[in-house]
């Protein structure tokens, strides 16, 4: 810990501001429990926060553009970024490719930057196994599946057999909670979003992550 280069990001409040390691902050949850929502609300209270944009091969919904909520590619653009190495992981979901790009986590951690993820189980387990030092993650539970249907059903945008496809990948990604660092049940979104931002706080609090402090800390003679 502490090889990377330094950015000046807060620690401890009340202590100096000094250098400490980004969080990647990973957040699963099946499709409907209200991850993309928290994890806007997330960047929304912290400004500072990057969000890795995927590459996906499947195609934009309404309102969604390219380059902001996905890099929208070719199956076979993606397999070739996969062959370069230009993606620190990827999946097949729903038999399309996801994967994220690895340029700009190098950089958000080269930084001290924090990022989020809004990438399934698979990502998370391949993304921990690279950085195990710097991922932290959250799966977030809907409050029950008869609930998590009808807010699939409210997505207009998804066909039926496609609302059945998701229901089943729903139940196949929350067989995986267990592997993550922290679970959360989304059933009122104020304090989902609450408990999302403490996850980040501790994460940024974690003494690995603040190297920095040597110097303050010696102060104390201790
Ligand atoms: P959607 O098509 O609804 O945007 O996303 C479908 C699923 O793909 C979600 O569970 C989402 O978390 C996952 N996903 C999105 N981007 C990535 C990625 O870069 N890598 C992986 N492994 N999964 C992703």
């Amino acid at each position: 810990p502490g090889e990377r280069p330094p950015a000046h990001h807060q620690g401890p409040a009340g202590g100096p501001v000094v250098a400490r390691r980004g969080v990647c902050l990973v957040i699963s949850a099946p499709s409907g429990a209200g991850k993309s929502t928290i994890a806007n609300a997330l960047r929304a209270a912290e400004p500072r926060l990057l969000h890795s944009v995927s590459v996906t091969t499947r195609q934009p919904r309404p309102g969604e553009t390219d380059g902001v909520h996905y890099h929208f590619r070719s199956m076979e653009q993606f397999q070739q970024m996969a062959e370069a190495g230009e993606l620190l992981e990827w999946a097949t979901v729903f038999g399309r490719g996801y994967g994220t790009p690895r340029g700009p986590v190098e950089s958000a951690l080269a930084e001290g930057r924090d990022m989020v993820f809004d990438i399934d189980w698979q990502g998370h387990r391949q993304i921990r196994a690279a950085l195990p030092d710097d991922v932290i993650s959250l799966f977030v539970l809907p409050p029950s599946l008869a609930e998590l249907e009808r807010r699939l059903c409210n997505r207009a945008s998804d066909h039926p057999e496609e609302i059945e496809r998701r229901m089943k990948a729903a139940r196949d990604e929350i067989a995986h909670w267990q592997e993550f660092d922290h679970v959360i049940i989304n059933a009122d979104l104020d304090r989902a979003i609450g408990e999302a931002r403490s996850v980040l706080t501790a994460a940024r609090l974690q003494t690995r992550r603040q190297a920095g402090l040597a110097a303050f800390v010696a102060g104390f003679g201790a």
